[in-house]
């Protein structure tokens, strides 16, 4: 007998549409103030879409500097960017300096400790290192206080060791504009940047970028909104969508009045109606807290996602749809055209950021999108 192929096995296909992924990216690049250029953040695998995919058709696109958040996220990216510069946002945890400089990546150094850490290795090797500079300016996460960044300034022999090639920092709250916590962190960024003059600056990520070109300053810092998640949550979304997510029907089962659907019965029929069981479930990073909050699309109408999600299964209502619409190997768009990424983070009270980095392992994974060449010879 003849073998199946991955798509007649496949409970699940993410189809991911680097076209769009471009598209997006030159949509920003279009938007920005002129000389301000845009870097492409492509941490944690890309969103979860495929890091190895995604940055060589970027990059055939005229990108030239992406960032991930972690040192191997950029080892794993380096053959495949061979002339890029790859920033690394969380920096060199202590012993791994020497990896940076011989794969030509450039640290985000985040404290004092990193900063010395890179001047000692820059001085131990006789050249002065490219890095970037992170500044804190309210997120109080990674990056220099005020004082620090002021230490630092004056300080020679750390400073005089390496050489900065880019002062970051990042917003707290920039996809509400009217936030004045914004122009708070714009103004504590721009004393830090007098604090060191001729370095080119970064402030803005995908939400940043919409709240004006003041603030682009030398370089953007785009996530998100390459793969199509809204920047403008208030406004419609600028970007293209970039997946779509299909789960195929395992079977329909009529039920009556007063069944139940799913672990701890949290869904009652209230009249008869019919149920379509789709291969998909948390295991595939479709999240327990779309229980009945969740929908597909099949066909042109919504479906409601009833009871719970289980790791390998989700149950929709379809008994509002003609019985053919709804058939055993037919699949339903868990997201996709009418039900975005950001409408499924929605329904699962997160974002649609969660729902990217969060699909699974297990689908069938498709790429269009001319960049097919740019990604010849990868493995999927
Ligand atoms: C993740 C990240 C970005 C990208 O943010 P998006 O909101 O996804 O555009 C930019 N800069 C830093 C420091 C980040 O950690």
């Amino acid at each position: 007998m003849p073998m199946s192929d991955a798509a007649a096995r496949a409970g699940a296909v993410l189809t991911i549409d680097l076209d769009a992924i471009v598209d997006n990216w030159r949509n920003l690049v279009a938007r920005l103030r002129p000389g301000a250029r845009a870097a492409a953040v492509v941490k944690a695998d890309a969103y979860g879409l495929g890091a190895a995919r995604v940055a060589p058709a970027l990059a055939a696109a005229g990108c030239t500097r992406f960032c991930t958040a972690t040192l191997d996220e950029a080892l794993a990216l380096r053959p495949l960017l061979p002339d890029a510069d790859i920033l690394v946002f969380s920096g060199p945890f202590a012993g791994t300096e020497e990896e940076f400089s011989a794969h030509r990546l450039l640290p985000v150094l985040n404290s004092p400790e990193q900063v010395a850490a890179w001047a000692a290795h820059a001085r131990r090797v006789g050249r002065r290192l490219p890095a970037a500079l992170h500044v804190d300016t309210g997120l109080s996460r990674l990056g220099l206080g005020a004082a620090e960044a002021r230490a630092l300034a004056v300080d020679r022999t750390a400073f005089g060791a390496f050489e900065a090639v880019l002062l970051i920092s990042h917003l707290a709250i920039a996809e509400e504009p009217a936030d004045p916590m914004n122009r708070s962190q714009f103004d504590r960024f721009a004393e830090a940047r007098a604090l060191f003059p001729g370095v080119p600056a970064s402030l803005a990520a995908s939400s940043g970028i919409f709240l004006g070109p003041d603030w682009h300053l030398d370089w953007v810092r785009p996530g998100a909104s390459l793969y199509g998640v809204n920047p403008t949550p208030a406004q419609p979304n600028p970007m293209k969508q970039v997946i779509e997510l299909k789960g195929r029907i395992i079977l329909v089962r009529d039920i009556d009045a007063g069944q139940t659907v799913g672990y701890g019965a949290t869904w009652r029929a209230t009249s008869k109606t019919r149920l379509a069981v789709v291969a998909a479930g948390y295991a595939d990073g479709m999240l327990r807290s779309l229980a009945n909050r969740g929908s597909a699309i099949l066909g042109e109408t919504r479906v409601p996602l009833v009871g719970r999600v289980s790791m390998d299964l989700m149950v929709f209502d379809v008994g509002a749809l003609p019985a053919a619409a709804a058939r055993a190997g037919a699949f339903v768009t868990l997201i996709g055209e009418g039900n975005t990424v950001d409408q499924v983070g929605d329904a699962a009270a997160t974002i649609g950021y969660e729902i990217l980095t969060h699909l699974g392992r297990r689908y069938l994974r498709e790429w269009r999108g001319s960049a097919d060449a740019a990604g010849r010879g990868i493995a999927r």
